[in-house]
């Protein structure tokens, strides 16, 4: 185990949890809701402006980072930390879910995933070992275990055999892992000698492989558990009912991270559940559509009833967007296509969830979780949905 990793869980609330986990570059607060910063950056957003609102780690997409500017040259500039200038905690995923969603011609075997770039077209494998290998280059603070994406929906029988190769994965992962702890090894700079590493929970929506896998992961034995193959298109209820049956089998002393969820409605079902860290690119990618949240629903800027409404986005919001500037003004910048449109629409909308897990870790505090959940799932049913 990684000495400069470590997690405390401060207090529950039924199963919810509240914890704090510690890095080589500073602690997290859970739950967490990280941003996406798939290349090295959170699009629309300035790092000062990330860390002004509470942003405490962001996320790095190995794939996108591996094929442009190569994992290679950002180990010599030091690791993704530095040559990034982002000097709070940073978790890369593995790469394999860009690997099954975006490269053209790949192909999986036992060894790991052949794949083409969707840049250039050249040709890579990613392997478990090469996937650890990558991270280590980058020297993020949390790196995860390349594991295979199963689409939505399969079979039993597919989803077990998935699942079966992810906890093979995960084994090399993790032998990788502790190899380059323990010696040099050639064409690897360990950036970050205090990286800590994730399994991923796999089994489609099928409890008794989610059991399995669950257990199975944990006999490896890593820093902290994902749920991993969720939010692919599977109804909300089976969701959050995979999510907690997983959450429920990991060890309560670890954090358990759900991968690419999702809504602010997600997140509170979720944490309810037991889920501690979570990461998506809605509110980012919202964002830039002109789909805005707040604490009395969802709008999109672009509407005619927007045009000459001079009040802010969310009276309720503390952003530097809601206290400066009006929704009018909002629309005329997103209808003209100014760039400032994206950057003060991202900042609202990752002001809205970091303060949606805010409050949601001051309840948690105060043990006052279920009311909180109730009120805010029937202000979001209540309120329409503008598309
Ligand atoms: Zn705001």
């Amino acid at each position: 185990m990684s000495r400069d990793f470590s997690f405390t869980l401060r207090a529950t609330d039924g199963p919810a949890r509240l914890g704090r986990f510690s890095t080589p570059h500073g602690e997290v607060d859970t739950p967490a809701f990280m941003p996406v910063g798939t290349q090295g950056s959170v699009k629309a957003a300035l790092h000062r402006d990330l860390e002004a609102i509470g942003a405490t780690i962001i996320l790095g997409n190995t794939y996108h980072l591996f094929l442009r500017p190569g994992d290679a040259l950002i180990a010599r500039r030091g690791g993704l930390h530095r040559f990034i200038g982002w000097n709070r905690p940073i978790l890369t995923d593995s790469g394999g879910y860009q690997v099954f969603s975006l490269s053209d011609r790949r192909r999986i075997r036992e060894e790991g995933a052949e794949f083409q770039s969707h840049l250039d077209g050249s040709r890579h494998m990613l392997s478990p070992e090469r996937a650890t290998d990558i991270q280590a280059n980058l020297g993020s603070d949390v790196a995860m275990v390349l594991d295979e994406c199963l689409a939505y929906p399969a079979t039993h029988e597919a989803a077990a055999d998935s699942m079966r190769r992810s906890v093979r994965w995960a084994g090399r992962c993790r032998q990788r892992l502790e190899e380059l702890r323990s010696r040099p090894v050639e064409g690897v700079t360990v950036t970050n000698p205090g990286q800590a590493q994730f399994g991923i929970v796999q089994g489609g929506v099928y409890p008794d492989l989610r059991l399995e896998s669950a257990d199975a992961t944990v006999e490896v034995g890593f820093e902290g558990y994902a749920i991993g193959g969720l939010s692919v298109g599977e109804p909300s209820d089976v969701m959050y009912e995979v999510a907690g049956a997983t959450a429920a089998r990991l060890p309560d002393a670890q954090p358990r991270y759900l991968m690419g969820t999702g809504t602010p409605e997600d997140l509170v079902e979720c944490v309810a559940r037991g889920v501690d860290m979570f990461d998506c690119v809605m509110p980012t990618r919202h964002a830039r559509n002109g789909q805005l949240f707040t604490s009395q629903g969802r709008l999109n800027i672009r509407n005619a009833r927007h045009a000459e409404d001079d009040g802010p986005l969310d009276p309720a919001c503390r952003c530097y967007t809601c206290a400066r500037h009006s929704r009018a003004y909002l629309r005329h910048l997103y209808m003209s296509g100014e760039v400032a449109a994206l950057a003060l629409n991202t900042l609202h909308n990752l002001t809205f969830y970091l303060d949606t897990m805010g409050r949601i870790r001051d309840a948690i505090a105060f043990r006052t979780f279920e009311s909180f959940r109730r009120e805010f799932l029937r202000s979001v049913s209540s309120l329409a949905v503008e598309s």
